[in-house]
């Protein structure tokens, strides 16, 4: 078949992890949707189940616990959960075990990073609140030194994983000063922590299995030596030089679940009869399916570029920023085509191509919005 295309960065040990990986979500994630959609979230044996099967934060050291494996491993388990359409917090929890490779104390590694690998641990990054999204120097949950600790007043809000998580790496304001020299990212281990709640899952229009929620601190008093760094003041920084990671996951969560629907529409096309022959025997349908699939096939060579760019370690902001904006976008038109060839059968809640069009609405929201990820590229111009 034409669309057939394998990645350069994809070697035959991570075949074998793909291959289990696939088994896992197949035979242990998906039939369990249903009851996450109910719950509008996984249960903590999901996370324990995930973590046992290597799908936690892969690239993670061997020595704090982890596979020792790289981007690439964390690129499958993303693409893998596209794929199959699970919304499960996978990109978070590894994106704040970084946090804690970065900015982590010695000790803090070697406490944390094994129980985030395990599942024991569910992470979330708290950044977005009522009051600043797109615009993180206007976040006012403040932390205020109070001896050896700081005392954490505010809200959060949007927060993936967030009824779930109990280790937060929350970004808050550690300083009077306004500007990003005041803001830092902080650690919180919120097991048994007094002043801490997060509230119910959040209703959305779509990736009902997956758990997003608002986070409320009252109080909540952490150790001044859980500030990632060491030091006040440098959050805003290592925002930005971990963000690339995080756009990147998002791009390719979103190539994988666009290849998917492409798939799936495909076959549906060849069978699917109308006027006495298979859609695709139209020139619209076929069209329109040669359209989708050139624009998959230029995303993929790009996100493949880009993971190659990140395992080298030259992954650069705006390179990641174009990959984010262009691959959501490119899922939003080609998993809208893919749903109309569908015809009615697309709209229903049970018609994968349908959900992963509802899910994916969030793609050109979360992770820094489409229009933030323009403005990323141009000033860099
Ligand atoms: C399902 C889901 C999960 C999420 N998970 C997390 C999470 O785990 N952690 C977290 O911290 N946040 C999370 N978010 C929040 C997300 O990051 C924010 O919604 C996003 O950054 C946009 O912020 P906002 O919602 O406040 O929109 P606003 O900042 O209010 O933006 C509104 C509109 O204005 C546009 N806009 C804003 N500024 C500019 C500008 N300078 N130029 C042009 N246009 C502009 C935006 O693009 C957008 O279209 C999640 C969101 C969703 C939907």
């Amino acid at each position: 078949m034409a669309r057939r295309y394998a990645s350069r960065w994809m070697t035959e040990e991570l075949g074998v992890f793909r291959r289990d990986v696939r088994q896992f979500v197949g035979e242990q994630f998906v039939p369990r949707q249903a009851s996450w959609r109910a719950e509008r979230g996984p249960d903590a044996e999901a996370w324990r189940d995930a973590g046992a099967a290597g799908l936690l934060a892969p690239d993670v050291p061997s020595a704090y616990g982890g596979a020792g494996g790289s981007f690439a491993h964390q690129a499958i388990v993303l693409e893998e959960l596209a794929r199959a359409g699970v919304n499960f917090g996978a990109s978070v929890q590894a994106i704040v075990a970084r946090y804690v490779i970065a900015y982590g104390t010695e000790d803090q590694k070697r406490a944390w990073l094994p129980l985030l690998v395990r599942g024991e641990l569910v992470a979330a990054i708290a950044m977005t609140e009522p009051m600043a999204g797109s615009d993180l120097q206007a976040i006012t949950t403040s932390a205020t030194r109070d001896g050896d600790r700081y005392v954490i007043d505010g809200r959060k809000t949007l927060i993936t994983n967030g009824a779930r998580a109990n280790f937060i790496c929350l970004a808050a304001r550690t300083g009077d000063q306004p500007g990003p020299g005041s803001i830092s990212m902080i650690f919180v281990d919120t097991r048994g922590l007094e002043g801490y709640r997060a509230g119910p899952p959040l209703e959305k229009i779509g990736q009902h299995d997956q758990d997003t929620a608002e986070l409320t601190f009252d109080g909540v008093r952490a150790p001044v030596t859980h500030v990632a760094g060491g030091r006040p003041g440098r959050g805003f920084l290592q925002m930005m030089e971990q963000l690339p990671y995080e756009r990147l996951s998002l791009a390719v969560q979103a190539i994988a679940s666009t290849e998917a629907a492409l798939d799936l529409t495909i076959a549906r096309a060849k069978t699917r009869q109308v006027f006495g022959k298979p859609l695709i025997d139209l020139q619209g349908p076929r069209f329109s399916l040669a359209e989708s699939a050139t624009a998959v096939r230029v995303g993929r060579v790009f996100v493949d570029d880009c993971i190659d760019q990140l395992l080298a370690g030259r992954l650069a902001p705006e390179t990641a920023a174009m990959a984010k904006y262009w691959l959501t976008d490119c899922q939003s038109r080609v998993l809208d085509a893919c749903l109309q060839l569908h015809g009615g059968l697309g709209y229903l809640a049970e018609s994968p191509v349908g959900r992963m069009w509802a899910d994916s609405r969030m793609a050109r929201i979360g992770g820094g919005t489409s229009e933030i990820m323009k403005e990323v590229i141009g000033w860099s111009l």
